[in-house]
């Protein structure tokens, strides 16, 4: 076993020997989901509040609200979340580079048809520029998809790595 492998028996270990949350239910008890980045800096839980059972933490790279659609319509028909808090995050790799620039890594580490598979199953790596820009554009794709019902509250926040405060921006 590798050294992360491991890592995850003995918190396993750990964990479930003092767990007593087996008694929570599948739908979120407070109705609201988080999309944030899956940069390994942050910790949802902590630092946006949110206690086991309470919330869908849906992660991807840049905290993108297109990326997290598939999740968010399961979170919200099936299991009846009603609200959406979507983090960026100061320093996000997604800021560093093009989608262009994703691509030409891709072609060189792992070849044509690589790029070609991508091409299909990941059209746009979804880089962004600007931080709060980003943040009111993703807010602004929720609010204007079909998939998200009228009545859904949507804010955007930014969180500092640096300092672990997040910021409202929309
Ligand atoms: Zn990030």
């Amino acid at each position: 076993m590798s050294a992360i492998q491991n890592n995850v028996e003995a918190a396993s270990a750990e964990y479930s020997a003092s767990f007593d949350k087996g008694h929570l239910a599948l739908p979120p008890a407070k109705k609201y989901l988080v999309v944030t980045c899956m940069d390994a800096r942050i910790d949802p839980a902590r630092a946006f509040g949110i206690e086991l059972g309470d919330a869908h933490v849906i992660r991807n790279a840049g905290g993108s609200a297109a990326d997290a659609l598939r999740s968010i319509v399961i979170s919200q028909q099936l299991l009846a979340t009603k609200e959406i808090v979507l983090v960026k995050h100061t320093g996000c790799g997604m800021l560093t580079f093009e989608h262009k620039d994703a691509v030409a890594v891709v072609k060189n580490n792992l070849g044509e048809k690589a790029v070609t598979e991508l091409s299909e199953k990941v059209p746009n790596f979804l880089a962004f520029p600007d931080l709060d820009k980003a943040v009111v554009e993703d807010v602004d794709y929720l609010k204007k998809s079909n998939l998200v019902p009228e009545d859904v509250a949507i804010s955007g926040w930014v969180y500092d790595v640096e300092s672990g405060k997040t910021r409202r921006v929309v």
